[in-house]
Formats: C-alpha cells, sequence, structure tokens
C-alpha cells in the first residue's frame, strides 16, 4: 500500500525547491480538477511506495484564494497519512499561522524549517526542540536550496507518516473561546470522529458558512451555537474570526519568545526599539499623523510657498511675463498670437509651474519616508487598523504608491490576491491626493486659507477617510463581501536611506510631472484658451476681451450645466469647466483656473495671483470646490488604468461613477452643512443631513447575510 504524503507552505517557503530535492526527476505535473492550477506529484527519492502531493502555496486555510480551497479540500477529503508542513525559518511568525490551521486538521505533521543557512546568517538561534513541542509535531530544520538535511525530513516524515495516528494540536485559544469550542464539538460534532471535531469546531466558531452546509448543520442548532459565539463576541468586542485570529498571532508570540533567541543575548536592535514606539498599538496613528502634517505643513506652507511665491510674482510675473509681453509689443505680434502666449500658455501653463518648489519638498520627503522603512510600518498599522473593518492592509499599499500617481497606485493593487479586496482596492486607491492634485490643494490653501498646512494635511486624510468608509460600507455589499486576507509582511530594518536613491526618486517625479506640463498640460492650455478668449458678442463670433469671456464657448458650455453645480455652492461656468477639465490631468483644474482668472496679469501687476478668486468664492464653496476635485473620478490616464485592471467596462463605470458620487455628495454635504450654520435650514440642509443618515447607517448596519441575521439583535440590545 502506498503512503501519501502532502507538501504544504507559504508561497516563497522555499516549496519548489523541496518539493524537487525530495523527489528528482520522478514528477508528474498536472492540474488540480477544473482549474488552471498546477498539480505535483513525485515519488519520495529512496522511498517507492511514498507519494509526495504538492499543495498550492498558501498563507492560510480559509477560503480566500482558489489556491487556499484546493489545499484545503485535498487535506480533508484525500486523508493523506501525513503532511510536511515547511515554514521559511527567517520569517516564522508569518508562516506558523498556517501551522496552527494546519495542526487541527488532525493529520500526523511535520514541520520543516526551511532556509535554515539564513537564519545562522543572520545570528537568530531557533530552539527546534522546544517549538516542536509547543506544536506537538516533529522539526527538521533544513535548507532546502543547499540540500541539507533533506534525507533527514523524508526520514521522519515517512516515519510519521507510518505511525497512522493522529496529531493533537497542542495550540490553545484563551479559555472562553476553549469552552465555546468545546460546547460546539459537544453540541454538533460528536458523532464526528474526534480527530476532526477540533477543525470543524473552530470553522463553526467562525461561522464559517462553506463547514455549516458541509455538516448539514440544522437552523435551531446553529441558533444555539450562535449564542455561544455572541457571548464570546460580546465578552471580547470582536468578531469571532479576527479573535481566531488574533489569538493564534498570540500564541504565535508566545512561543517565538521561547523559541528564538539573538546569539548575541539581549538588546533589542535600534530598528526593533525604534518600533516599540512607533508601531506602538496607541501612538502609532498620532504618529503617523504627526509626521504628515509635518510633511504638509513644511511642503505646502513654508519652504515650498516661499518658493512658489517667488516663482509666481518674481521669476514669473516681473521677469519672464514682462520680457515676453514687452518683446510681443515690440515686434508687433498679432493680438490674437500676445493673447494665446501670454493669457493662455504662459497663464495656463505657468499657474501650474508655480506649484512645482511645492512638488519638490514634498515629493523628496515621501521618498525619504519611504526609503527609511517607515512606510512599511504605516502599512503594518494600518493593516492593523483596515482589519477591524474587514479590510486588508495589503490596500494601504497601493494608497502609499497613490501619494504619488494613481496609474502604478492602480496597477501595484495587482498583489492582493482576493479578487474582491482588489476590485475594491482600484476603486478607492484613487481618494488619496496624488500629486497632481497638490497644486489644486495648494492653490484652495493659498486663496482662501492663509496657505495653511492643515488644508493639504487635510486633504489627505480625507483621502484616507474615504478609502476606510468605502471600504467598510462596500464590504457589507454582495458585491465585495469576503474575509479580509491576512497580511503579514516583512518589516525591513530602518536605514538612512542615500541622497542618491531619494534624489533619483524625486527627480523621476518631478521630471514626470514638468513632462505633462508641456506636453498635455500645454495643449489643455492652448485649447482653453482657444475656447474662453473666441465667442459671440451681438451674435458675431469674435475674439474677446478678458472682460467679455462670460460670452465665450467655455462659457456656453459650462452654463449649460453649471446648475447642476448650484447645490454644492459653485455652479458657475468657471468652477465647473475647471473641475471638468481635471479629466484631462488633475493640475489643469489650475491651468483653468489661471486662464478663467487671469493668473497673467495679476502676476505681472505682482499681486497675489489667486487673491482674484476671492472675489468669487467663500472659503466654503472653496472647500466645497476642493473636495469635489479630490473625490470624483480620477483623470484619463488613472481611469484607463483602472479598466485595464479591471478587464471590464461595467467595473470602470462603476468605478468612476461611485467615485463621482462620493465627490459630488460630500462636496454638496459640507456647503449645504456650512450654509446651514451661516444662513438657516433648507430644503438642501434635508439632504445633506439625509446622505450623513445613509452613510452612517450603510457603515453601521450588520453585514447582511443570512448566517450575520443573529447580530442585529445583539445590536439592538
Ligand atoms: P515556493 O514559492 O515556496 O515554491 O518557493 P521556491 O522554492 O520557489 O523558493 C523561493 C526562493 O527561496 C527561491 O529563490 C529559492 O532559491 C529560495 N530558497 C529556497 N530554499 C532556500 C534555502 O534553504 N535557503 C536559501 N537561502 N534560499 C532558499
Amino acid at each position: 500500500m502506498s503512503v501519501k504524503i502532502a507538501v504544504a507552505g507559504n508561497p516563497n517557503s522555499g516549496k519548489t525547491t523541496l518539493f524537487n530535492a525530495l523527489t528528482g526527476s520522478n514528477q508528474y505535473v498536472g492540474n488540480w480538477p477544473g482549474v488552471t492550477v498546477e498539480r505535483k506529484e513525485g515519488v519520495l527519492t529512496g522511498h517507492p511506495d511514498v507519494v509526495l502531493v504538492d499543495l498550492p502555496g498558501i498563507y492560510s486555510l480559509s477560503t480566500n484564494s482558489i489556491e487556499e480551497e484546493l489545499a484545503r479540500d485535498y487535506l480533508l477529503e484525500s486523508n493523506p497519512d501525513a503532511i510536511i508542513n515547511i515554514v521559511d525559518g527567517t520569517n516564522l511568525e508569518r508562516n506558523l499561522y498556517l501551522t496552527t490551521q494546519l495542526a487541527e486538521l488532525g493529520i500526523p505533521m511535520v514541520l520543516a524549517i526551511n532556509m535554515m543557512d539564513e537564519v545562522e546568517k543572520s545570528g537568530v538561534k531557533i530552539d527546534s526542540k522546544a517549538l516542536g513541542n509547543a506544536f506537538g509535531v516533529p522539526v527538521v530544520e533544513i535548507s532546502a536550496l543547499r540540500e541539507t538535511q533533506i534525507d533527514e525530513l523524508a526520514r521522519v516524515a515517512v516515519q510519521t507518516a507510518l505511525t497512522k495516528g493522529h496529531l493533537h494540536p497542542k495550540h490553545r485559544f484563551s479559555g472562553g473561546v476553549e469552552h465555546a469550542l468545546g460546547h460546539i464539538e459537544e453540541v454538533a460534532l460528536h458523532d464526528h470522529p474526534e480527530h476532526k471535531q477540533r477543525w470543524y469546531a473552530v470553522k463553526l466558531f467562525e461561522r464559517n458558512e462553506l463547514v455549516e452546509a458541509e455538516l448539514g448543520i440544522p437552523a435551531d442548532l446553529k441558533a444555539h451555537i450562535e449564542q455561544d459565539i455572541r457571548h464570546i463576541e460580546q465578552e471580547y468586542d470582536d468578531e469571532s474570526d479576527s479573535i481566531i485570529a488574533s489569538e493564534r498571532y498570540d500564541f504565535i508570540e508566545s512561543v517565538l519568545e521561547r523559541v528564538t533567541a539573538r546569539k548575541k543575548a539581549g538588546a533589542l536592535s535600534p530598528s526593533d526599539q525604534i518600533d516599540r514606539i512607533v508601531t506602538n498599538r496607541w501612538l502609532a496613528l498620532p504618529i503617523f499623523a504627526v509626521i504628515m502634517f509635518a510633511v504638509y505643513y513644511v511642503s505646502v506652507n513654508t519652504v515650498g510657498s516661499h518658493l512658489s511665491d517667488w516663482i509666481k510674482t518674481h521669476l514669473f510675473g516681473q521677469i519672464i511675463l514682462s520680457a515676453v509681453s514687452g518683446k510681443l509689443a515690440e515686434w508687433g505680434v498679432a493680438a490674437w498670437l500676445r493673447g494665446l502666449l501670454v493669457d493662455g500658455i504662459l497663464a495656463g501653463v505657468g499657474s501650474v509651474l508655480s506649484f512645482l518648489p511645492q512638488m519638490v519638498v514634498l515629493f523628496l520627503f515621501l521618498s525619504l519616508l519611504e526609503y527609511s522603512g517607515y512606510m512599511a510600518r504605516v502599512a503594518f498599522i494600518m493593516d492593523r487598523m483596515f482589519r477591524k473593518f474587514g479590510l486588508s492592509g495589503k490596500s494601504f499599499i497601493p494608497m502609499l504608491i497613490g501619494s504619488g500617481c494613481g496609474v502604478p497606485a492602480i496597477m501595484a493593487a495587482r498583489t492582493i490576491e482576493n479578487e474582491n479586496d482588489r476590485r475594491m482596492t482600484v476603486i478607492t486607491t484613487s481618494f488619496i491626493p496624488c500629486g497632481a492634485k497638490l497644486p489644486v490643494i495648494a492653490m484652495i490653501a493659498e486663496a482662501f486659507f492663509g496657505g495653511r498646512g492643515w488644508v493639504a494635511f487635510g486633504a489627505y486624510f480625507l483621502g484616507i477617510a474615504a478609502v476606510v468608509i468605502s471600504g467598510i460600507i462596500l464590504k457589507k455589499t454582495p458585491l465585495f463581501k469576503g474575509e479580509a486576507a491576512p497580511f503579514v509582511m516583512e518589516l525591513p530594518a530602518y536605514r538612512l536611506p542615500s541622497l542618491k536613491s531619494i534624489l533619483i526618486t524625486t527627480w523621476d517625479r518631478v521630471s514626470s510631472f514638468v513632462k505633462k506640463a508641456s506636453t498635455i498640460i500645454l495643449l489643455a492650455a492652448i485649447l482653453l484658451w482657444f475656447v474662453t478668449y473666441f465667442g459671440w458678442v451681438d451674435g458675431r463670433f469674435q475674439m474677446l476681451e478678458r472682460a467679455q469671456i462670460d460670452n465665450s464657448i467655455v462659457a456656453a458650455f459650462g452654463n449649460l450645466i453649471a446648475w447642476f453645480f448650484k447645490p454644492l455652492g459653485w455652479g458657475e461656468w468657471r468652477p465647473v469647466v475647471a473641475a471638468l477639465s481635471g479629466l484631462v490631468a488633475k493640475e489643469t483644474v489650475v491651468t483653468s483656473f489661471g486662464i478663467f482668472y487671469g493668473f497673467s496679469e495679476a502676476a505681472e501687476a505682482g499681486h497675489n495671483a489667486w487673491a482674484g478668486l476671492r472675489a468669487n468664492f467663500t472659503p466654503l464653496t472653496g472647500a466645497s470646490f476642493l473636495v469635489f476635485v479630490l473625490l470624483s473620478a480620477p483623470c484619463i490616464a488613472a481611469i484607463s488604468s483602472i479598466r485595464q485592471e479591471m478587464n471590464s467596462s461595467k467595473w470602470t463605470a462603476f468605478a468612476v461613477g461611485y467615485m463621482s458620487l462620493v465627490g459630488y455628495m460630500t462636496a454638496l454635504v459640507i456647503f449645504q452643512i456650512g450654509t446651514w450654520l451661516q444662513t438657516g435650514f433648507s430644503f438642501w440642509t434635508g439632504i445633506a443631513l439625509g446622505y450623513i443618515a445613509l452613510v452612517l447607517w450603510l457603515m453601521l448596519r450588520p453585514a447582511p447575510t443570512a448566517e450575520r441575521a443573529p447580530r442585529i439583535a445583539k445590536k439592538e440590545a
């Protein structure tokens, strides 16, 4: 009779290398039935009657991905005689998560700690005997790459498989949870083989629908179990599945504390010391907020804004503009060409370029944070917060990239395996203000809020809030529901980044901005100038003076749709067209303002170019405008990336529609609530309050799945 051994482990744990080392060329490769995931089997070298089955690389045995489902089904249904669980010794904390789940299956198991060559180099010592005792399994330290201890692993695995016993997992959850699990086993699982009871009990405790259906749990029994679960959830103030997940990590942490040690005994590395503060449960978020505030304050308010002012009034206004105007007059250039150059191109592109210093400073800081290793911590901190809402911290990586540009951010969502989470990330990532939105933010901050840094900082956190709130709401709809994939990342040690790499990254971003200014924004400026300075006066199509631009082509177009933006406080053609022009590129919003409000004239006269805005806006309408531009549909480039990543027009339309709706309604709420406070209640105040109530309801309602229904009672109780 042949013996079957399954090889299971995380992606990148070295599973393929180990499988090759154990089977040599005795492999047959096929697919798992019905899917295109590769399935490999092979005969264990030196043991002709032992077959190894290579399971797909997975992080957990939940059913987040097709790989996890395949692995789970195989282990539950094919009854292998043993499991070789390969774990990456340099990353035990993450890898052992799967181990705790595998152990519950009751199948005899061997733990293979791989990458021991690396572990030894890093100066960490693992007491593998103690580790084995903690899990109740034999442990072999190996290096799959160097083929060390491979024969020993084969020997121990075969021996374990032949014992034909069952594994009794040794890790325990906390008292309350164990009590509930015991009770579930007693009432629902007493007919099942004892060694499988624990696995099923945990799954029932997690309200796993698949297992409920598989076991055919009748409704009354389910309700009975539900009481147990709710009791624990109340006691722990958390959802049952997160309780299990976090207790698994607690267990792993406590084991690792005992079994691993640095060779040079004692002191924490400087990185660990910093992390104790920076990732501290209570301090992490405030520290993050302070750092981001400082970054935006310094880039928008201080260094950046002084330089920007200087560029605008001195360099641009007094030097470039006067020189160009002077020369054009001297050469007797036609009025239209002067207009195009001065009121179109210089005003349109110059207005955007005047924010270049702020952008340079911001990008310098962001790349400094990235290279130092701090941003990796932020992803870790965010994961802790996101997970409470059923979101995955993996979504935060694209968002970090999104503070530069939405296009690579949307592509970065590819690393998220769970399809629903990936879609949601693609849809919400553009809420984070990208570099191109910075000029708009800085313009509004300067025009209405004295250039204050908190506006930019507020824009950043508004973006994060929009992502989190959208996540909570969307996760509760059938389109996106599902467990958040566990996300554990390695935190690289802090390091002082090299000046060169920071400068290169900053240069990359700045140069792509300058490139954009000299191509797409330049074209937009020319087009905008034309439609702004040509129009009909007394029924005759002609070139217009500045004072006449209300008769322009673009005004005629803008007036057609301006009514739609009245409830946001800026239902006038200029801001409406400016906001829409942001579809081309977000900087174009500033280009439009520059042209519509005479940026060149003001700069030439030595005025703050944006002071002119104050005549047409109030801080309230300015804020409403900014919020709309920040949250509504992103630029064409980002939309086409969404299209590419989603590979579906419907999803793309959903994404753009969703963002625009959020942008519109948030701006409406800001303007209408502000107006209410100033002038009194109106119909629109009612709409705004109704919208807030709707959002709160969508956030707070329980997830509308059958199994969660009883939680309504809990909330009401
Ligand atoms: P899988 O994704 O689990 O199948 O992992 P692979 O077998 O592809 O290995 C991932 C990476 O780890 C590869 O670059 C391997 O060369 C490397 N690797 C595997 N085992 C060891 C080992 O024992 N020591 C070291 N240093 N690297 C290893």
